[in-house]
């Protein structure tokens, strides 16, 4: 019976077997050591046929689930091994097999499934640098899959492990020698590693394994085929829980693939109603948050910059690595003067590797490469005295190059010419071959270069020349006039109006001597390019890993250099929701505007009572300003960069959601409305409680009514529902009563009232606009003065037909009043001068004579009453 337990046993050797014997489960040798101790039972021992004595324990089979559980739960796995047939039909030893193992990451019962959460097991695969990995829940039946690649994929994987919390991972050995994954699963004890072959995550058996649960049909809709390194987790994942569970697994029949977020989203229309990278007015660069924020010297830089503009961050320790390296710039002016003077002499790397890998570059494309590769070791011993751990982490990441760089050095000539074919491209010394034929053809052109003062010596011929062209090689010119003086040797060749040309034989063998050699020379050069190209080629990995390095510390010393000069302070990055920065700025508005007229202003938005910030004031007052800067505060928080505030605490938000302006599809034959209630659906579809939402002006498109009500309903849903930590500017005071909602607070844009005029404070302060300045604002944009009064007295007749109204209406739903609610003091003053002398134009009086006092009840009447003596007493 030993013999069969060993045997057995070596197939399980990870797990403690129980080996069913009667009533109960016992265990031997190490097993045996291992559960008396973790379970406290009495270790014991029997005859093995062998001198010394087997060390057992052993459980009754009918408790042995809590034992199970036990262990699983310390991190074990226990193989349960039954006895497969009646002993007492067999004949000697009863047959037994393992027939399932429970591991962490596949029990069913105890206290890894009573709690409230998924119990994860999960799969890690690799494919060259791509990351896999599979999650099961075999409790739920719960099967998901991602891929992680790029600059960030261990650590976005380790991420996502780290949030799901698994109990058992998953890996094939030869990942195992991954380093960070191992200083990870170190680290994270809690989690039973299940160490597989290979061969049961590569792609064809995987995949095989993959659609013998979810069938092929399903595999080919979800995107796997083009996931290998997805495919090879998923299916080896099953392949292990197969050859544990030893049974269908049928519930796992449909794989969900899944995005780890690494990035805050941001849709296209956020991204133009930000401004990010350009203007909403002319497209340009200029008034972008891309044009205050582009500090970068060179051009790798300022497209990283860009992109990392569109992809801000959403882990905080990764924005935290950014802002430490910006910090240390920000404080060390020697260490920010020494590379932002080294990186100016960096030309486009990734652009040179570009046409190095397709073949284009030519000699001067190398020479380029050439003086970037010197200033490399430069970079990175600067980047070396940095002690922020990005910076030193790009230090690392840089490659010198400085065996290419030598050959570069040796090999190509200072400003070579743009074709590759006509030589002037290696330097002397490079290559003997090269030198020699250069000797022979300077040789030949220095003879040929004497031969004209030899020849007019020798011929007293005082005009003689010696000259080339292309048709005729070299020749000897010689003048009519002096034609008598001719050597016999010399051979016509050419006659022209009034000179003859001639060729000896020893300057045609000089000639053949020269072009010959330069012919060579000229192959032979091209051919020693092509091959040095061919191995810069080689070695592009290298280059565009340390051009990337590069262009990120290009970007973080931008960050630098722009927060210096403008006053930029380093926010505090949190998860809790809470966002609160004093004395805030608008990025690119404060750079326009002359400096020190920017207004600066304070925001606070948290999960609790401040979660919806509802701004009121007249147009043209800031409203919209203020809602897009703290939307940018928010963002370039996440990019890593310092922000426009004296102080603040940014916590990270998921995705940025924008309603603003009227960004009119007509030509694509949608309404102003549309086009704003559409942007408004995709806001309500996919916000969430880490969302932070801008909306401006929402229902400005339709009706008063229509667009209060929008308004409010809007509101009402994003600030119970979605949770968003929102800002909504509305100039329908009306909805200023939605502060009696838990979380809902009003804030205004102040101005003063300064006679006819009003004054714009842009100060945002706690509290209520109760009118809406509309006809100073008309008056601020020059329209006439008769324009101005005459919509002064409609307004006026408006209101105080509305407010009868009202009192009909007094009934229906609240907030539902008429938008202006009293004529600016001022202009309701000139008005009554001018009307005094008749009388029935006054409009308390044709207000009073309109009343059907008959259809009032008494305290109507007396509202009434009060109503216009209070109006009359204003004036
Ligand atoms: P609203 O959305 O209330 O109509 P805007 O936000 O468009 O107003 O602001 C109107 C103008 O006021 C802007 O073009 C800007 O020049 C100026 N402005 C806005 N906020 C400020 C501020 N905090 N400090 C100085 N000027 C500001």
């Amino acid at each position: 019976m030993i013999k069969q337990y060993l045997k057995i046993k070596e197939q399980y050797s990870d797990s403690i077997l129980f080996f069913r014997l009667g009533d109960f489960y016992e265990m031997f040798f190490e097993d045996a050591h291992c559960a008396s101790r973790e379970l406290e039972i009495t270790l014991t021992s029997r005859d093995g046929g062998k001198e010394e004595r087997v060390p057992m324990c052993g459980v009754p089979y009918h408790a042995a689930e809590t034992y199970i559980s036990r262990l699983v739960e310390k991190g074990y796995k226990v193989a349960i091994c039954e006895q497969v047939e009646d002993p007492k039909a067999s004949k000697g030893i009863v047959k037994r097999e393992v027939i399932r193992v429970i591991t962490p990451g596949t029990i069913l019962t105890g206290a890894f499934v009573e709690e409230k959460r998924n119990n994860y097991i999960i799969a890690l695969n690799r494919e060259n640098n791509c990351y896999g990995m599979a999650v099961v829940d075999i409790g739920t039946g719960l099967f998901m899959a991602a891929e992680f690649s790029g600059e960030y994929a261990v650590n976005s994987l380790l991420e996502e492990i780290t949030r799901l919390q698994p109990s058992e991972a998953v890996i094939p050995y030869d990942l195992m020698n991954d380093n960070e994954l191992d200083v990870f699963f170190r680290g994270h004890a809690s989690i039973t590693l299940s160490r597989c072959l290979e061969e049961t995550f590569s792609y064809p058996s995987a995949r095989e394994q993959l659609i013998e649960n979810i069938g092929e049909e399903n595999f080919n809709q979800t995107g796997l085929t083009e996931m290998a390194a997805a495919v090879g987790a998923a299916g080896g994942l099953l392949a292990y829980l197969k050859s544990t569970q030893k049974r269908s697994l049928n519930h796992l029949n449909t794989i969900k693939i899944y995005k780890p977020s690494l990035f805050m989203i941001l849709d296209s229309s956020t991204r133009r109603n930000l401004e990010l990278i350009k203007s909403l007015r002319d497209g340009s660069k200029r008034g972008s948050l891309l044009w205050v924020l582009d500090h970068t010297v060179t051009a790798m830089g300022a497209r990283l910059l860009k992109t990392w503009l569109e992809q801000p961050l959403v882990n905080v320790q990764f924005i935290n690595e950014r802002l430490d390296a910006v910090a240390e710039f920000n404080a060390d002016n020697f260490l920010r003067y020494d590379l932002k003077e080294v990186l100016s002499k960096l030309y486009d790397l990734e652009r040179l590797t570009g046409r190095i890998a397709y073949g284009t570059a030519n000699a001067r494309d190398l020479y380029s490469l050439k003086v970037s590769l010197s200033v490399l070791p430069k970079i990175k011993e600067i980047l070396s005295r940095a002690n922020s751990q990005l910076l030193a982490k790009i230090a690392r990441q840089i490659d010198p190059l400085t065996d290419l760089c030598d050959l570069l050095e040796r090999a190509i000539l200072e400003n070579p010419p743009i074709s590759v074919r006509e030589g002037g491209i290696i330097k002397d010394g490079f290559s003997s071959e090269v030198d020699q034929l250069r000797t022979a053809s300077r040789d030949g052109k220095s003879w040929v270069a004497g031969l004209e003062a030899r020849e007019r010596e020798r011929t007293g011929i005082k005009s003689l020349k010696v000259g080339y062209n292309k048709v005729f090689g070299y020749y000897l010119e010689v003048t009519k006039t002096n034609l008598h003086l001719v050597p016999d040797e010399y051979i016509r060749k050419q006659t022209l109006a009034n000179a003859e040309r001639y060729i000896t034989p020893e300057l045609k063998e000089y000639e053949n001597l020269i072009l010959g050699a330069q012919d060579k020379l000229n192959q032979l050069e091209y051919q020693l390019f092509v091959d040095i190209r061919n191995m810069v080629a080689e070695k592009i990995p290298s280059i565009q890993k340390t051009a990337h390095a590069v262009s990120q510390a290009d970007v973080l010393l931008a960050f630098a250099e722009t927060a210096l000069e403008n006053k930029y302070c380093r926010p505090i990055v949190r998860e809790d929701g809470l966002i609160k920065i004093k004395d805030g700025r608008h990025p690119v508005v404060e750079r326009v505007l002359e400096s020190g007229e920017f207004v600066p202003n304070d925001t606070v938005l948290n999960n609790s009572d401040s979660r919806l910030i509802l701004i009121t004031g007249p147009n043209m007052a800031g409203k919209s300003t203020y809602m897009r800067q703290v939307a940018l505060i928010v963002l370039m928080a996440q990019v890593g960069s310092f922000v426009p505030a004296d102080y603040a605490e940014v916590s990270v938000v998921d995705r940025i959601f924008t309603r603003v302006g009227a960004a009119d599809d007509l030509a694509g034959g949608q309404s102003t409305f549309m086009v704003e209630m559409k942007e408004c659906q995709v806001i309500v579809e996919n916000a969430t409680a880490n969302s932070l939402v801008i909306m401006d002006e929402v229902g400005r498109g339709t009706s008063t009514y229509d667009g209060i009500s929008i308004a409010r309903a809007l509101v009402e849903h994003i600030n119970e529902v979605i949770r968003a930590k929102t800002l909504f500017s509305t100039h329908y005071h009306e909805l200023t009563d939605l502060d009696s909602l838990s979380g809902v607070v009003n804030y205004t844009v102040a101005v003063r009232e300064d006679g006819e005029d009003i004054v714009f404070l842009r100060k945002v302060i706690p509290g209520k606009a109760d009118r809406s300045y509309g006809i100073h604002v008309a008056r601020l944009a020059g329209i006439p003065e008769h324009i101005l009064e005459r919509a002064g007295n409609l307004l006026y007749s408006l209101e105080s037909r509305n407010s009868s109204e009202n009192q009909v209406a007094a009934g229906m739903e609240v907030g539902m009043k008429l938008r202006e609610k009293c004529l600016p003091t001022e202009t309701i003053s000139v008005d009554l001068k001018e009307q005094e002398n008749d009388a029935a134009n006054h409009p308390v009086l044709s207000e009073l004579a309109g009343l059907e006092i008959l259809n009032m009840t008494p305290l109507q009447a007396l509202n009434k009453l009060y109503e216009l003596q209070t109006k009359v007493k204003h004036k």
